[in-house]
């Protein structure tokens, strides 16, 4: 029942702009610019609160239970710059039965003000060729597959269109993976050289550890954290907005370090791969846990910020969720493909 509401709520973007939200086939909630807004169900409650001039929490009550389960979203405010639309944010791909309503869960894919791309784990199946042709830049955190799963298709998607290339930035462990384990003639052509070495659909961008890059009017720093494999996570800034994306992480320091001396801090987009009772898969993995997420958020020394929780394994959706709603961060949501959030 969560999801069936929050996704059709999110649907209707022209709606939200005007402040009303529409939900078929007979429901209709007016947002009158309120910061608190109820509505009664049968056996539930959507209470609609208002955190700042972007950002709204969603608390949906199962009256019967109760409990409270707590979504987000965020209005599409005029002038905001820093917009990512979520077209994947799990850790894995399946169609996931949530309280009844079919829910696809995608691996990771964030879309940033229509032209970045952070991660590529799910691109074809959420956007239109038009739009794939809209990206300029493709920001990799690190080579496992599912954030590198759509590019080799965005690739073959825009090989034929004149003109179209795309920077694909990332840490030099990531593009020469890149190169020699998936664009290398065998598992799929090398888009680095193709259609000709001198106009490559795809344009390779090392990417140094801390220092600061500017593409489209976004100032993106990588930050070393702690995975698997060589992997960074980004600090995301404009004029007046800070996002922070963890990327796959267990345990680390540095870029909590670093998005905490941000004076613009927006937002925090934090993994959260495994439920409590599986911290030994997590720490082998190199994951986090809702438990790992507590305390690691209080690194942030920001109680306040929102944190959006993504990379949820599909199989612990539940569990994970009701892990979260137990840790005392004030504002927490579990991303869902399909929303869009504006800083
Ligand atoms: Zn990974
Ligand atoms: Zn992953």
């Amino acid at each position: 029942m969560p999801c069936f509401l929050i996704m059709l709520l999110f649907h209707n973007g022209a709606d939200e702009e005007d402040g009303l939200l529409q939900q078929e086939p007979d429901w209709r909630l007016i947002v009158p610019g309120k910061r608190s807004f109820v509505r009664q169900g049968g056996d539930f409650v959507l209470e609609f609160v208002r955190v700042n001039q972007q950002a709204f929490d969603l608390r949906w009550t199962d009256v019967s239970s109760p409990r409270e389960f707590i979504s987000a979203g965020h209005t599409s405010a005029r002038g905001s710059s820093v917009k990512i639309r979520v077209l994947g944010c799990h850790g894995s791909d399946q169609l996931l039965d949530c309280h009844g309503q079919m829910l696809q869960c995608r691996p990771c894919a964030f879309l940033i003000n229509d032209t970045v791309l952070l991660d590529a784990g799910t691109v074809g199946s959420r956007l239109t060729l038009p739009e794939q042709m809209k990206i300029s830049h493709v920001l990799l955190s690190h080579l496992h597959f599912d954030h590198i799963k759509d590019l080799p298709t965005l690739a073959d998607n825009l090989v034929g269109e004149s003109g179209t290339s795309l920077v694909v930035a990332a840490i030099p462990e990531v593009l020469g993976g890149l190169r020699a384990h998936i664009f290398n003639s065998s598992v799929y052509p090398d888009f680095f050289r193709l259609p000709d070495a001198g106009r490559s659909v795809l344009i390779p961008h090392p990417l140094q550890i801390d220092r600061e890059w500017t593409i489209s009017g976004l100032r993106i720093v990588p930050i070393r954290v702690n995975h698997l494999v060589p992997t960074v996570g980004f600090l995301i800034s404009d004029e007046r907005a800070t996002v922070l994306y963890s990327a796959d992480t267990y345990q680390t320091d540095d870029i909590w370090h670093a998005a905490s001396s941000m004076p613009n801090l927006k937002a925090a987009f934090i993994e959260v791969s495994y439920p409590n009772a599986h911290a030994t898969l997590a720490k082998s993995a190199k994951h986090l846990t809702p438990e790992l997420l507590g305390h690691e958020f209080k690194k942030i020394g920001r109680p306040d910020l929102p944190v959006y929780v993504y990379h949820v394994k599909p199989r612990f959706q539940s569990v994970i969720e009701t892990e979260l709603r137990q840790l005392p961060i004030p504002h927490i949501t579990v991303l869902e493909e399909n929303l869009e959030l504006v800083f």
